[in-house]
């Protein structure tokens, strides 16, 4: 895997097309999409969505536009939305002309579904006219049949990519090149092995050697929490390798959950800047001083609320926690009925058990409106020389072997 020194995993090439105000591709930001699952008919609720959606962390939002109505709906939503609309079109292209013309920034194709090369040419030219971009949406669940069979019956990566080149031949044929692509299936290795031969492929390349954005996603993946792992490990791998340009989780979920979802795994491969709370905490063992789960969840709870961009970790002991977190932004380590507040590794005070959480929620605060070193500075006087007591006494009571391994090895051996 190759490393960037920006410590960001390099990115493939690609070329740059806008969905509305969001760039995608050419090394821009990687974006997250979801999908409305309301009516987008009902135009209220469905801004309501688009809205709780862009707040969870979604850039671009997807609605369905399969009847006339919801056409009618995209013409009311489109100026109130937050965020660029993409008309999610299947078998009618009337409707992808009709979405045009309520004004979305994208249009998503399957290239499944619509099969008239008439048709597909005439969508391609009033998305040129309009300097409006397409997906071409191939999903291995819906397959052109004539692929299928050629492929022996099966959906295979060979297929999927096929039937991207055979719709972006038709873009070619009327000079429309403003495409972002996606190869999803529901089968992870499938996808993978689709998208990184896309990623490869010359026919989708430019004079300058640059690709297609690309769209990268399991489908179907199903409900939490197994659907986010399938999801999580088709698109974490794609995007280790440098491909990927924006993203969506298909999960049966609440889509709000699938931003939640997008956003954090950006943040957590380092590929877009945290917006909110990181809490780590050890998975607690035999010397855990603290329900390290309870307390975690209570923290993440009261910290989740402040909506910082802060690192924190909880640990259930003194021994290891502060050493093993020194990274964080802000933690906690329990010893001895007491927690030991540290900033980047350093002590700056000792609390009561059960004001751990507060005095969390209070450091966050300073941390976040005056930043490390303030608060390094008001660490509490002999805070550290007094965690420095608690450890050695625990030390002393637990010994270096807190889960008791030797003495267990020791009473297996003697059976
Ligand atoms: S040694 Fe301490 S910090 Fe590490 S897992 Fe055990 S309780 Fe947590």
């Amino acid at each position: 895997m190759e490393f960037e020194s920006s410590g960001r995993y390099a990115r493939r090439l690609t070329r740059q097309i806008m969905v509305g105000t969001v760039a995608v591709g050419g090394g821009a930001p990687i974006s997250v999409q979801s999908m409305t699952t309301t009516k987008t008919a009902d135009v209220e609720g469905t801004l309501a969505q688009i809205y709780a959606l862009a707040a969870a962390g979604a850039d671009i939002v997807r609605c369905t536009c399969n009847e006339l109505e919801a056409a009618e709906g995209l013409a009311q939503i489109v100026p109130r939305s937050p965020v660029p609309i993409v008309a999610d079109i299947h078998h009618q292209y009337k409707m992808a002309l009709a979405a045009l013309e309520a004004g979305v920034h994208c249009l998503r194709l399957n290239p499944g579904n619509i099969r008239r090369p008439e048709h597909i040419k005439a969508v391609a030219s009033a998305c040129k006219d309009r300097g409006v971009p397409i997906r071409i949406g191939v999903n291995g669940g819906s397959l052109d049949e004539k692929l299928y069979e050629k492929y022996g019956g099966r959906v295979t990566p060979e297929a999927m990519v096929e039937s991207a080149r055979i719709e972006m031949a038709y873009f070619r044929e009327v000079g429309f090149e403003d495409v972002k692509v996606s190869v999803k299936a529901s089968n992870v290795p499938l996808m993978v092995e689709a998208y990184r031969m896309l990623a490869d492929d010359d026919f989708f390349r430019d004079d300058q050697g640059r690709s297609v954005p690309l769209h990268v996603g399991v489908t179907e993946a199903g409900p939490l929490p197994t659907g986010l792992l399938k999801a999580t490990a088709g698109i974490a791998t794609l995007l280790l390798e440098g491909i990927g340009d924006t993203i969506r989780y298909s999960l049966t979920s609440d889509p709000v959950e699938e931003a939640k979802a997008g956003r954090q795994l950006l943040e957590v491969l380092g590929l877009r800047e945290r917006k909110g709370l990181d809490l780590i905490a050890c998975p607690s063992c035999g010397r855990a001083e603290v329900d390290v789960i309870g307390l975690a969840e209570e923290a993440q709870r009261a910290l989740g609320e402040l909506n910082i961009p802060i690192q924190v970790a909880v640990m259930g002991c003194v021994v290891n926690g502060p050493g093993e977190a020194r990274d964080a932004d802000l933690g906690i380590a329990a010893g001895r009925r007491r927690g030991h507040l540290f900033v980047k590794g350093k002590v700056v005070r000792v609390v009561p058990e059960d004001e751990m959480v507060e005095a969390l929620v209070e450091w966050g605060k300073i941390i976040h409106s005056e930043g490390v070193e303030e608060a390094l500075r008001r660490a509490d006087h002999g805070a550290a020389e007094e965690a420095a007591r608690d450890r050695a006494a625990l030390l002393d009571a637990q010994g270096a072997d807190a889960n008791q391994v030797g003495q267990r090895i020791e009473v297996i051996r003697r059976l």
